[in-house]
């Protein structure tokens, strides 16, 4: 078994924060009407993709009715039509569409994961689950990704989780759409990009734009052309 593999077992088995396992498990038991006759996940979310990626993607958190509902982040939801659109338009993955964890999506030299792997009421969690899921599960499973170059972080608790794992000690920059920072790392710099959220509170409203998303992902693929 690979390392990330045992990871994402780890993970699909976390019973840390109760207060989210409870809601997650309640969500999976009630489920939405239009999803009746499914099977909903109800466990934590691992990552998905190319464990020798060198282009990450971090998000938030699963959707109470997306990812886990069909137990692959960003699956199921309007939010990861954005988002695998985007990877596919840029050539990291095979198909725009993710539907469920059998519908052939792969990816290729790009990776998505969250900083919290259970859904949380509301799409928030409080600091604690934050931070014990960032410790538990984001840090190692970054740890195992030795090839991430470039880092999308997808809204401002992406930015807020990511940031320290990145540079230690250093002050956060500011968070606004299309920003780039340059890390000096060996052996050649490693980036962050920083997207708002393809959440339909940033979608329906024209805060992100279509042109505005997929110009992250291209801009990403032009710093890994140009990475050693
Ligand atoms: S949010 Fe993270 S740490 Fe908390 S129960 Fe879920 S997987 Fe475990």
């Amino acid at each position: 078994m690979t390392e990330l593999r045992r990871l994402h077992e780890l993970t699909h088995a976390c019973e840390a924060c109760p207060r989210l396992r409870a809601y997650c498990l309640r969500i999976a038991r009630e489920k939405r009407r239009s999803y009746a006759d499914q099977e909903y996940w109800g466990k934590p979310i691992s990552g998905f993709g190319d464990p020798l990626a060198r282009l990450v993607v971090v998000g938030l958190a699963p959707a109470a009715h997306g990812a886990n509902r069909t137990g692959r982040i960003f699956t199921g939801d309007r939010s990861g039509d954005w988002l695998y659109r985007a990877l596919h338009k840029a050539g990291f993955a095979n198909q725009p569409e993710a539907l469920g964890r059998d519908d052939g999506l792969r990816l290729q030299d790009a990776y998505v994961t969250c900083v919290v792997k259970c859904a949380p009421p509301d799409n928030k969690p409080a600091s604690d689950e934050l931070k014990r899921c960032i410790a538990l599960h984001l840090v190692p499973e970054l740890e195992s990704l030795s090839r991430a170059r470039v880092f999308i972080a997808l809204g401002r608790i992406a930015l807020d989780g990511l940031w320290p794992l990145l540079a230690p000690g250093e002050p956060r920059p500011s968070f606004r759409h299309g920003a780039r920072v340059r890390l000096d790392t060996s052996p050649g710099p490693t980036w962050l990009l920083l997207s708002y959220h393809p959440s339909q509170q940033n979608t329906f409203t024209g805060r992100l734009t279509e042109p505005m998303f997929d110009g992250i992902f291209s801009a990403a693929r032009e710093l890994l052309r140009k990475t050693p």
